[in-house]
C-alpha cells in the first residue's frame, strides 16, 4: 500500500510513503503521520492511500500517530477542493480545516478525554495466557475487573498502562472505549429553560417542508432562504436541524460574528435541551483551549449542532445533515488570507460532497445567490411577511443638500430626524442611529494652507480620536498626537472634518442632554464583556439613545427601538466599489429591520445627499426585486459578478518602483497566458495604494469561463518568477476590492 502525505512544512506537493504492513489495517485517509524527511522526521496528514506496490526505495511511514483519522476523509476532499479553487497550496488548505491548537497538539486525539470500560471478564485461562504473553494487558484486565471503568489519561500517568494496551483489549472484545461525557462548557453557568418548536404561518411551513424534501435526496440542491428581517427564518433553522436529529444526523448554523450574541446562542441550546443534545460554539473569543475542546467534543460525536462564524463550516460534525449559513451576504464570510475562500461557497461544497441539505438565509440575498435561484442552481424560498404580520418600518429619506442650505452648513442631525427623536424620547421608547465609521472625524485640515493630516505609512488619511486626543490610521493603527496648529504654516485654524460616531454621541448628547446615551463601536468596545453589558442595558431599557457602528446594524431584536437614524447614508456609496450599491442597499434594509419589532410600528429616518439613488429608494420601497433587476443590468453591461467572475492579483513590494514595473510585466505575460479565456485589466495602483509602507498594485481578470480561466492562470503562477521583493497574492472570487 502506498499513502499520498502532505506534510506540515509549507510545500505545496504530495509526497508518497510506503504504508507498512502492520499500519495498513487502520491506516485512513485523514490520518495523521510520522514520517521520515530528509534527515528528519516531519508530522503529516494522508491525503490518499493506493494499493499499489511501493515502488523499492520508498521510504515508509514511522508512526500513525492517534486512534482515528484527524481530519475526517470528507474535510480532506473538501480541502483538496479548496485548494484547486482558490489557487492555495494544498498544506495550507488542510491546515485551514483544522484549529492550530490541535493541530500541534502532540497528544493523541480524544485521548485524554476518554475512558475504558470493560466489556466482557477475562476468564482465568486467558489471563494466564496473558500473563505470560502480555504481562500489561493482564494488569490492565485485572485492573478494569476491580475499577469498572477507568479515564486512560489516568491510566497512563498512575500505571503505566498505555492507550496501545486498551486498543488490544478491545480488539479482542474485552474492553470498551468510549467517550468522557463531562468537559468544561464556556456557557455551563447559564441556565435555559427548553423551548418547545412555535407553530409555523403557511409560509414558514413551505419553507421547511422545501428544505426537509432536500434533506431526504441523495443530491440535496441548496435552499435560498430569502425571508425579510424579523419573519422567521432561525425558527424555520431550528426545525429543520431538529429534523436532522431525528435522524441521527448533525448541524452547522454559520452566522456572522456580530450575530453570535448570547441572545441568539440560548435561542439554539434552549431548543435542542429537549433532545438532550448538545451545542457547540465557535467564535473568535475562544482561548485555543477552548478551541480545542469544542473541536473535540464534535469530533467524538458529543456536540451535535455547531453554531459558530465562518471557520465553523470546518467543524468535523459526523453524518452532517445540514449546513446554515445565516446572513449569506455578509462580507465577513470571505477570509482574507490564504486560502481566500467564502464561507458560503465552502458550504454549498461541503454539502455537496456529504450529500447534506444547504440553507442560505438572507433578508437582502447577495447578488450572487439570488442570481444562483434564478437560475435554478439553488430552490429559492420566499417569507415576504414579518411573524405576526407586523408592518415594514415607514422609511423618511431626508434630502441632507436641503438641510445643509437651511443651516448654512451640513447639520449632524436634520431638523426632522431631531424632532422624530424628541417624540420617541417622549413615549419612552428607544433611539438607534448608526454611522459605519468610528472616530470623531474622518480628516483634520488645516483650512489656511490645505496640509491635510495622512499617515505616513499607508494612503489614507488619520482620524481624529477626541476621548483619548489622538489621530488614528484605521488601517495600520499608526496613532499620533493631535495638534492644534497646523504643522506645515503654523496657522491655528486646523479643522477637523467628516463624521465619526464620537461626534454623534457628542452632538446627541448635547441636544438631548436628559436622555441616557451609549457608543457602541469598536473603541468603546474592547471586551466581550462590555458589548454584552452594553446589549443588557439597553435591553432592559436603561440606555434610550445607541449610537453605533455596523456592530449595532444586525441582528439584534430590541422591540422597544421604534426609531433608527441612519446619519450618513451615501458614505458606502462613494467607495470605489462596484458592489457598492448592494452594500448600501443591504445595510438600509438591514438597520430599518431593526425598527419596530414590537407592538409599535416602526420608522428610519435616512439622511442622505443623494436622496435619488437607485439603493436608497429601492430600499425606502423595501423592494429587493426591483433592486435586484436595475443592479443585473448593470453588472451584465459591465461583466462583473455574478454575470462573469472576477479574480484579482494583489502585488506589493516596500519598493514602488520594483513593483509597478513586475505588474506591467506581468500584466502582459498573463494576457498570453490566459489566451481569450479572460479579460485582463488594471496593472495599476490599487485604491489604497500604500498600506504599511508597502506599495500595492492591483491586475483584475473577468472571464465568463471560470475553470478554464483558473488552470491557465495556475499555470502561470507556476511558471513565472517573481523577484523577491515583490509579493503575490491571488483572490478568486473577491470581496474587498480596496
Ligand atoms: P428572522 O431570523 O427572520 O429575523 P426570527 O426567527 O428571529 O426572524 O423571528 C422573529 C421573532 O418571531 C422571534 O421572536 C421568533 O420567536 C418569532 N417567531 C418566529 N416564528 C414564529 C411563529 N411561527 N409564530 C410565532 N412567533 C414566531
Ligand atoms: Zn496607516
Amino acid at each position: 500500500m502506498v499513502a499520498h502525505v502532505v506534510t506540515d512544512i509549507a510545500l505545496d506537493k504530495v509526497f508518497d510513503y510506503a504504508v507498512p504492513t502492520g499500519m495498513a489495517g487502520d491506516m485512513a485517509v485523514g490520518s495523521r503521520v510520522k514520517v521520515p524527511f530528509g534527515r528528519r522526521e516531519v508530522l503529516g496528514y494522508v491525503v490518499e492511500l493506493s494499493s499499489d506496490k511501493p515502488l523499492s526505495g520508498l521510504k515508509s511511514i514511522t508512526e500513525k500517530v492517534g486512534r482515528e483519522p484527524l481530519i475526517l476523509p470528507s474535510l480532506v476532499a473538501l480541502a483538496k477542493w479548496m485548494a484547486d479553487y482558490y489557487l492555495a497550496p494544498f498544506e495550507t488548505s488542510l491546515k485551514t480545516v483544522l484549529p492550530n491548537a490541535v493541530r500541534k497538539s502532540k497528544k493523541e486525539f480524544g485521548i485524554e478525554r476518554l475512558c475504558v470500560v470493560q466489556r466482557a471478564e477475562a476468564n482465568e485461562e486467558e489471563l494466564a495466557a496473558a500473563k505470560k504473553r502480555a504481562p500489561k494487558q493482564a494488569e490492565a484486565l485485572l485492573l478494569l475487573k476491580k475499577e469498572g471503568s477507568l479515564f486512560i489519561a489516568e491510566t497512563e500517568k498512575k500505571f503505566r498502562i498505555s492507550a496501545a494496551v486498551w486498543r488490544a483489549l478491545e480488539k479482542r472484545g474485552l474492553a470498551e472505549i468510549r467517550a468522557q461525557h463531562h468537559e468544561r462548557d464556556p456557557f455551563a453557568q447559564a441556565i435555559f429553560t427548553p423551548s418547545l418548536p412555535l407553530d409555523l404561518n403557511e409560509e414558514q411551513a413551505s419553507a421547511l417542508a422545501s428544505i426537509t424534501e432536500e434533506m431526504g435526496k441523495p443530491h440535496p440542491k441548496p435552499v435560498l432562504l430569502y425571508g425579510v428581517t424579523g419573519s422567521g427564518k432561525t425558527e424555520i433553522y431550528l426545525q429543520a436541524i431538529a429534523k436532522c436529529l431525528e435522524q441521527g444526523k448533525g448541524a452547522i448554523v454559520l452566522v456572522p460574528e456580530i450575530a453570535l450574541t448570547p441572545q441568539s446562542v440560548e435561542r439554539f441550546k434552549s431548543r435542542f435541551m429537549s433532545y438532550n443534545v448538545s451545542v457547540a460554539v465557535l467564535h473568535s473569543h475562544l482561548s485555543d483551549g477552548e478551541r480545542a475542546d469544542e473541536w473535540r467534543r464534535i469530533r467524538e460525536g458529543r456536540a451535535r449542532v455547531v453554531i459558530g462564524v465562518r471557520s465553523a463550516v470546518f467543524a468535523p460534525v459526523r453524518q452532517l445533515g445540514i449546513l446554515v449559513v445565516d446572513e449569506e451576504h455578509e462580507t465577513s464570510y470571505k477570509q482574507q488570507e490564504a486560502p481566500r475562500y467564502h464561507a458560503r461557497d465552502v458550504a454549498v461544497m461541503r454539502g455537496h460532497i456529504e450529500s447534506a441539505a444547504v440553507v442560505l438565509g438572507s433578508a437582502t440575498p447577495s447578488m450572487e445567490s439570488f442570481f444562483n435561484a434564478k437560475k435554478g442552481k439553488y430552490a429559492l424560498e420566499t417569507l415576504a411577511c414579518r411573524v405576526d404580520s407586523q408592518k415594514m418600518p415607514v422609511m423618511h429619506i431626508v434630502d441632507m443638500r436641503h438641510e445643509a442650505m437651511k443651516a448654512k452648513g451640513p447639520p449632524v442631525l436634520s431638523r426632522r430626524l431631531y424632532d422624530g427623536i424628541i417624540s420617541r424620547l417622549e413615549k419612552k421608547e428607544q433611539v438607534m442611529l448608526f454611522l459605519n465609521r468610528r472616530g470623531f472625524s474622518s480628516s483634520v485640515i488645516c483650512m489656511k494652507c490645505g496640509y491635510v493630516a495622512l499617515c505616513p505609512r499607508c494612503s489614507v488619511s488619520l482620524t481624529y480620536h477626541r476621548q483619548h486626543e489622538k489621530m488614528l490610521c484605521h488601517l495600520c493603527g499608526h496613532s499620533a498626537k493631535a495638534f492644534s496648529k497646523c504643522p506645515e504654516c503654523g496657522d491655528e485654524g486646523i479643522r477637523f472634518a467628516g463624521l465619526g460616531t464620537e461626534k454623534i454621541e457628542q452632538t446627541v448628547c448635547r441636544l438631548f442632554p436628559r436622555a441616557c446615551i451609549r457608543r457602541m463601536d469598536s473603541d468603546t468596545m474592547t471586551k466581550k464583556s462590555a458589548y454584552e453589558t452594553t446589549l443588557g442595558e439597553f435591553k432592559l431599557g436603561k440606555i434610550d439613545i445607541l449610537v453605533g457602528t455596523q456592530m449595532i446594524a444586525k441582528g439584534l431584536h430590541f422591540p422597544n427601538v421604534t426609531l433608527v437614524g441612519v446619519i450618513y447614508a451615501d458614505m458606502a456609496l462613494h467607495m470605489p466599489d462596484f458592489r457598492a450599491s448592494e452594500r448600501v442597499f443591504q445595510l438600509l434594509t438591514q438597520v430599518a429591520g431593526r425598527a419596530g419589532r414590537g407592538d409599535v410600528e416602526g420608522e428610519v429616518f435616512v439622511q442622505s445627499y443623494t436622496p435619488f439613488h437607485s439603493s436608497i429608494q429601492f430600499a425606502k420601497r423595501h423592494d429587493y426585486d426591483g433592486f435586484y433587476e436595475d443592479e443585473i443590468e448593470f453588472r451584465a453591461q459591465l461583466g462583473y459578478p455574478p454575470c462573469r467572475r472576477i479574480i484579482l492579483l494583489l502585488f506589493k513590494s516596500r519598493s514602488e518602483e520594483k513593483v509597478s514595473f513586475i505588474v506591467a510585466d506581468a500584466l502582459k505575460h498573463l494576457v498570453s497566458a490566459l489566451d481569450g479565456a479572460a479579460e485582463v485589466s488594471g496593472g495599476v495602483p490599487a485604491p489604497i495604494a500604500k498600506i504599511e509602507d508597502f506599495y500595492r498594485y492591483h491586475i483584475l481578470i473577468k472571464t465568463a469561463r471560470m475553470a478554464e480561466a483558473r488552470s491557465r492562470l495556475r499555470a502561470f503562477l507556476k511558471s513565472y518568477k517573481m523577484p523577491e521583493e515583490v509579493s503575490l497574492s491571488v483572490d478568486v472570487d473577491p470581496v474587498y476590492l480596496m
